[in-house]
């Protein structure tokens, strides 16, 4: 309104040649009051009182008056066109001197306050579009920074005063927070487990003006919402401050690192799986050659011996009850190094998923008979008193040979944990499961190992005691999986240990 009521203020009227103008205004007047004279004797100088005052405004009022007098004397005083005045004469012109240096004056004074208002009209103008361009400039630069903070790709949160008010929030803040907080104070906006956490840094910020960075910070974005996932963010809370330097506020800016945060623990972990790896990798290439050298070692030994014996003639050594113990004793060898190098391919089967499943259908018990048979001189040589209760035919669709493969470990482990122990192997049905159970009084395993023992690697014995690679149990556990079946184990340090294995007929 104001701004337009200055516009639309008229400037005024000014002549470019104000001398010029002058001297038009007086010729003009002066042919006037020529044509006029014969009506109006008893004034000379009457119309040039309105030309003083006209050209005092516009044009040159001290021209005016001196041209004026000139003029008036030589035109309409006698003697005209002569520069002699007559006494009487001389008062009355400088009467119209005075009264025109007068008018003159006040038409100076007038043009003068005239162009002072216009002056202080057009500061007033200037000033108040300067005060308007500061007004246009500030609100731009306002919305320039609300629209920076709208479209900003990091979460910013502004809170105002010592309750902590949100003021603005902007959509990737909503987002992080699953919900738009402008309005609400900090105690109003996080839940109460969190609350505490976050109102103590924010009262630190705004009381001492510190800054808060903190990096990677942990988000519990379940205690906002449960569907939500804990986040990871880089924060800056920063104080801001009024004109006067006064703290008034808080400015929260995050910035959401939980893919990095997670690629790096991801990368940690798989670190730490790698070492462990290598670790055990490393563990398992030295047992793995201890285990294979020693039936080797043994298997060497046995030679020389032949060959010394064949050199020396001696015809007794290779007495037939002699040879068969010696090929008894070389078959166990040779089956020992077949298992572990067995075992071994299995875990690589295991690891790629080439563990595959061949079903036939068998009888589980005439099964477990068959191995007991197999591994029987195993079993004696562990002096293990055998009780077998496997005479329900218990037929399955299975695979023979891993199923074998799963009995054998169970009765190779009987031989290495329970020597001299009562062991009892039976079978039976229920339901729709066919299961094996295999009882020994054995060493039996302590309760913290219960479930480790079926891990890859994962012994609950001394290395240096008994021989093995821990892989019998685990590769067992697979091959009944894929099965759908299951093996487990009950057991009680130094009393022995019973497995049991359960097969789904189908
Ligand atoms: P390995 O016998 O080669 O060590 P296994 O996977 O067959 O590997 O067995 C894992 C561990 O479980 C054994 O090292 C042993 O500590 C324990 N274990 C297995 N069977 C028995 C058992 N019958 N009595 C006591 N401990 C056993």
């Amino acid at each position: 309104m104001l701004r337009a009521a200055f516009r639309s203020n008229p400037r005024r009227f000014k002549i470019r040649h104000p001398v010029l103008f002058t001297f038009a205004v007086i010729a003009l007047t002066t042919l006037v009051q020529w044509i006029w004279w014969p009506y109006i004797q008893q004034g000379p100088f009457i119309l040039f009182y309105p030309a003083i005052v006209l050209c005092s405004l516009l044009g040159d009022g001290l021209v005016a008056l001196v041209l004026s007098t000139v003029l008036a004397k030589l035109l309409f005083f006698e003697p005209k066109f002569s520069w002699y005045l007559p006494p009487h004469d001389v008062f009355f012109i400088i009467t119209y001197v005075v009264s025109g240096i007068m008018i003159w004056q006040v038409g100076k004074l007038t043009r003068d306050a005239l162009d002072r208002s216009e002056e202080a009209e057009a500061a007033n103008r200037k000033l108040f579009d300067d005060v308007e361009a500061a007004r246009f400039e500030a609100e731009s630069e306002r919305s320039k920074l609300h629209s920076l903070f709208m479209q900003a790709p990091v979460s910013i949160n502004v809170y105002e005063g010592p309750d902590h008010r949100c003021i603005l929030c902007n959509p990737e803040a909503q987002e992080a927070a699953g919900r738009d907080m402008t309005g609400l104070t900090l105690r109003e906006a996080v839940p109460e487990s969190i609350y505490k956490e976050y109102v103590g840094i924010f009262d630190r910020v705004y009381q001492t003006g510190e800054p808060f960075i903190g990096k990677e910070i942990q988000a519990r974005m379940r205690a906002l919402d449960p569907k939500l996932e804990d986040r990871y963010y880089n924060i800056v809370i920063k104080p801001f401050h009024n004109s006067r330097g006064q703290i008034i506020g808080i400015l929260n800016l995050s910035v959401d690192v939980t893919p990095e945060v997670l690629a790096k623990k991801a990368r940690e972990e798989l670190v730490a799986e790698l070492a462990e790896a290598v670790q055990t990798r490393d563990e398992f290439m030295s047992i793995a050659s201890h285990e294979l050298r020693t039936p080797l070692t043994s298997l060497k030994l046995q030679n020389q011996l032949r060959v010394r014996n064949l050199s020396r003639g001696n015809k007794d050594a290779f007495a037939d009850e002699k040879m068969q113990r010696m090929f008894n004793v070389d078959s166990l060898q040779i089956d020992r190094i077949i298992h572990l190098v067995d075992d071994m391919l299995d875990i690589s089967r295991i690891r790629t998923g080439k563990l595959a499943i061949e079903r036939e259908q068998l009888d589980l018990s005439a099964l477990v008979r068959e191995c007991v048979d197999r591994q029987r001189l195993q079993l004696e040589a562990a002096d293990c008193k055998l009780e077998m209760h496997c005479e329900e035919p218990i037929e399955g669709h299975w695979d023979r040979f891993r199923i074998e493969q799963v009995i054998a470990n169970l009765l190779t482990n009987v031989s290495k944990y329970a020597k001299g122990a009562q062991v009892r192997i039976s079978t039976r049905k229920e339901g729709n499961l066919g299961f094996l159970e295999v009882l020994d009084h054995g060493i039996g395993i302590a309760p913290e190992n219960l479930e480790r023992i079926f891990e890859r690697f994962e012994r609950a014995i001394n290395k240096n005691e008994v021989s093995g690679l821990g892989l019998g149990l685990y590769i067992a556990r697979e091959i009944l999986k894929l099965h759908g079946g299951s093996i487990t184990v009950e057991s009680k340090l130094g009393e022995g240990s019973k497995f049991t294995v359960s097969l789904p007929f189908a």
